[in-house]
Formats: C-alpha cells, structure tokens, sequence
C-alpha cells in the first residue's frame, strides 16, 4: 500500500527541495515572538493551565540542523523551534519560560501520552498510525522522504537504487518504514546524525529521511554528502498533543493560521531553515 502512496506522490514532492543558495547557521538571527500580555481562556482548558502556569514544555530535535539544533548555549534553534515560540507567545508564555526536551522520533507519542511533554514539535509527519494515540495540530509544512549520499557516489540516483541495501534511518520514523516497504536493507539508529559515521565508514550506502533534514545534514558538513533523486514519499509536519484535547488543537491551529496572515511563519522560516532552503507557501491546516 505505502508503495503506490510513495509513486503518487513523487510528483507532487518532486520540487520540495530548493536551496536558495546562501548557507547559514539557521536561528541565530531569529526575530523575537511577540508575547501576549496576560491573555485570556476558557478555565479548565489545557491554554488557561500553560498561560497560569507562565511555562510549557515542548519535544523537540536537538541534533536536525535547520529544524531543531541545540546550540553551544544549550539552547535548540531551528524552524520548529520558532513555531514553538510562536505558540507560547500566544499563551503569554516567553521564550525563556519554554523548557525545551529532547525528543527523539520514536520517543515523541510515549513522551506526549505520559505528559512528559505538552507539545511535540519535531519533524512530526501526521499520519493515521500515530493519530489513534495522539492527536495533531496543521499540517504547518509539508517535507518528502529523500536520500543521503556521499557526495562521490555515483551510483544511488533514485529510490529504486536503494532495493537490497544497506540504509540508514531511525527508529520509530516514517522513513524508516518506507524504506522496508522498499525491500532496502535498513540499519536503524535513533537520531539522523548517528547515521552519518555509518555512511562515512561505507557501513551503509544512503541515510533516507525527510528532504529538509538531508538539507541541513549536507550544509552542517560542506563537501561530504550530497542529497540525490526526487522526494518520493509526503511527510506533513504537525504539531502532536495529548488526544482528544480538540480545544487546544483548534488553539495551536488559529495560532497556525494566523502565523502564515501576520507574517511571523515567513518570519520564523527567513530566520532558520530559510538560510538553505527557499520559503514556501505552508499547506492548509487540517481540521479534521
Ligand atoms: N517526518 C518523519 C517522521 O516523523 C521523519 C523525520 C523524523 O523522524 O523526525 O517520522
């Protein structure tokens, strides 16, 4: 089945990946959210809890250049980063009142389930499989699966070519999955950056996640890897929460939409991924 979804899709995905040209650091130049001053909510929902409490604890990647990175101050910086400010500053929360955990993929339903988290914002495809245990917020963006390669190779040019070899991806992700779909030889690790010694060392010969993370992968280490092929699978981005909290999804999705009128989404993105990758107009927010 997943098959036919990843060769109907190719097409659509096929212009995911455009590198606007200018390297960067992705997140230090980020344009500071605006922080509501003591905003105002139902009583009893999860917002008027996080905006009495003053703080939220937000899931992210710290190892993704671009989307979710920890910095030499200890801080994450990156797109999902940003939409995460965006969103407490909407609950009258600051930046310096997130606390920030590291949620690795497949760690982010458990780590949204048990309360370990309030909000998971980290490279989340939405999809069928992790809504019967969590809900999302968005889409916010939408990524296709790619290929990872050492910049010499020469021989990985599609999806086709990765049939019967060694791969790297990690657990508990889409990537990982559809590459067994596949019939590739998959070597799971639990972050994307613990596959790059593997494809280094000729362990593996391709490391396979979503486009924009190879991106940020490619311009964190110049000169080794080059990303190769089409985008051949659609990985929407969405905001996971606890299930069954529809108020504070219908919340994070009026934040959503607001973000892409007021400017601050294109904002947030100039600001980190925006440094490799060209903007792109966000996909509509689904209310289901
Ligand atoms: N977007 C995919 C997923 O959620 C791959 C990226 C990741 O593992 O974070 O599984």
């Amino acid at each position: 089945m997943r098959r036919s979804r990843i060769a109907l899709v190719a097409a659509a995905a096929a212009s995911a990946l455009l590198f606007s040209g200018c390297a960067g650091d992705g997140g230090d130049d980020a344009a500071e959210p605006t922080v509501e001053e003591a905003p105002e909510f139902e009583e009893g929902t999860t917002m008027a809890e996080l905006a009495d409490a003053g703080s939220i604890t937000i899931g992210t990647k710290f190892d993704q250049p671009l989307f979710g990175l920890v910095g030499p101050d200890g801080v994450p910086v990156g797109f999902d980063v940003e939409i995460g400010k965006i969103i407490a500053g909407k609950l009258g929360i600051s930046p310096e009142n997130i606390e920030w955990v590291e949620t690795v993929s497949a760690n982010r339903e458990p780590f949204i389930e048990n309360g370990e988290v309030d909000i998971v914002i980290a490279t989340y495809t939405i999809n069928d499989d992790r809504k019967q245990v969590v809900d999302f917020a968005g889409p916010y963006f939408l990524a296709g699966q790619s290929i990872l390669v050492l910049e010499s190779n020469e021989d990985i040019q599609s999806e086709e070519d990765l049939v019967g070899q060694p791969v790297c991806s990690v657990s508990g992700s889409t990537p990982a999955a559809n590459l067994r779909d596949l019939g590739a030889e998959v070597f799971e690790t639990d972050t994307y950056s613990n596959c790059l010694e593997p494809l280094r060392s000729g362990q593996v010969v391709a490391v396979s996640t979503d486009n924009v993370i190879l991106a940020g992968l490619v311009d964190q280490n110049p000169g080794e890897f080059k990303v190769v092929g089409d985008p051949f699978t659609e990985e929407p981005y969405g905001i996971g929460l606890q299930k069954g909290d529809d108020d504070f999804r219908n919340f994070i999705n009026d934040v959503l939409e607001e973000s892409y009128d007021d400017g601050t989404y294109e904002e947030a993105w100039n600001s980190t991924a925006g440094a490799v990758l060209e903007f792109r107009d966000p996909p509509a927010v689904d209310r289901y």
